[in-house]
């Protein structure tokens, strides 16, 4: 499984860091990870629109993918305030961060309109991060599976096996992200990702669907990084607060490396 063979670890900067600060940002953390094999790290920054050209020429892509935090679904058009997939590619951008929770519940985005978007990527050659959760109260009513499901169902709809080679998802619970957020235990966490490892494997056929990163984030930070990337069914993390300090984001990387490579050792042996 390819997906073994690379551990995911990416942050999105959501409406923090100036131009100057990004780049400050990127030259720390590609020095800090200067040592680290990138055939075996898959290191992401999502940071603002307006500091993408500037990130892109700073540090070379295979250091640091960049990504950008959402997309329109159209190439053109009569769309204020919207960004176009082709201006994305301008500036030299690998990720498109699809559905992450403040769009979809502080601005109110749908599963459809995270369809629309995630098919726009594909269609133009980028990675969808492909972000999906429930909220406390839908983990209190106790269906956060059918909520997982029905998120990738309808985001993930008209996507044929052939595309999903592309496709990363993020489980990031409502109620686990940001300042007031709780983390997720790394049973919960792993619960969840093997629920959303199922239906991407009913989605897409064992082959693809067994091989798409699944990421957890909600509150990573120091103390709980190591925990959550031993658990089988969490392939990365992806990180708001704590990976905004390029050290201490680093000291989270080195410190979980291993663990991701150990657990892959382990794995390997019962196959
Ligand atoms: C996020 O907003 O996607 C996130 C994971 O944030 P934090 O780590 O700060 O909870």
């Amino acid at each position: 499984m390819a997906r073994l063979d690379k551990i995911y670890l990416g942050t999105n900067t959501k409406m923090y860091k100036t131009i100057a600060d990004t780049v400050d940002y990127l030259m720390g953390l590609n020095a800090f990870t200067a040592e680290v094999p990138r055939s075996r790290l898959e290191l992401f920054v999502i940071p603002s629109f307006t500091t993408l050209d500037a990130a892109r020429r700073c540090i070379p892509a295979v250091k640091i993918s960049l990504g950008a935090q959402n997309m329109g679904w159209e190439d053109e058009g009569q769309f204020t305030g919207e960004i176009s997939p082709l201006m994305l590619k301008e500036v030299g951008v690998k990720i498109v961060e699809i559905g992450h929770s403040e769009r979809r519940h502080v601005l109110g985005e749908t599963d459809l309109q995270e369809n629309k978007k995630v098919l726009c990527a594909l269609r133009h050659g980028f990675t969808p991060l492909l972000c999906i959760g429930e909220t406390a109260e839908q983990k209190e009513l106790g269906v956060s599976d059918e909520i997982l499901c029905m998120q990738l169902k309808i985001g993930l709809h008209g996507v044929i096996p052939e595309q999903a080679k592309n496709l990363w998802v993020a489980y990031e619970p409502v109620w686990a992200i940001g300042v007031n957020g709780v983390p997720a235990t790394k049973e919960y966490a792993d619960e969840k990702h093997a629920v959303i490892r199922q239906t991407l494997v009913e989605l897409f056929g064992y082959e693809v669907g067994s091989d798409i990163p699944i990421l957890y984030g909600g509150s990573v930070n120091r103390d709980n990084a190591e925990e959550l990337i031993q658990m089988p069914n969490i392939d990365g993390l992806f990180i708001g607060r704590s990976a905004w300090n390029a050290a201490s984001f680093s000291e989270i990387i080195q410190a979980v490396m291993p663990l991701f490579f150990a657990r892959k050792k382990s794995f390997k042996s019962l196959i």
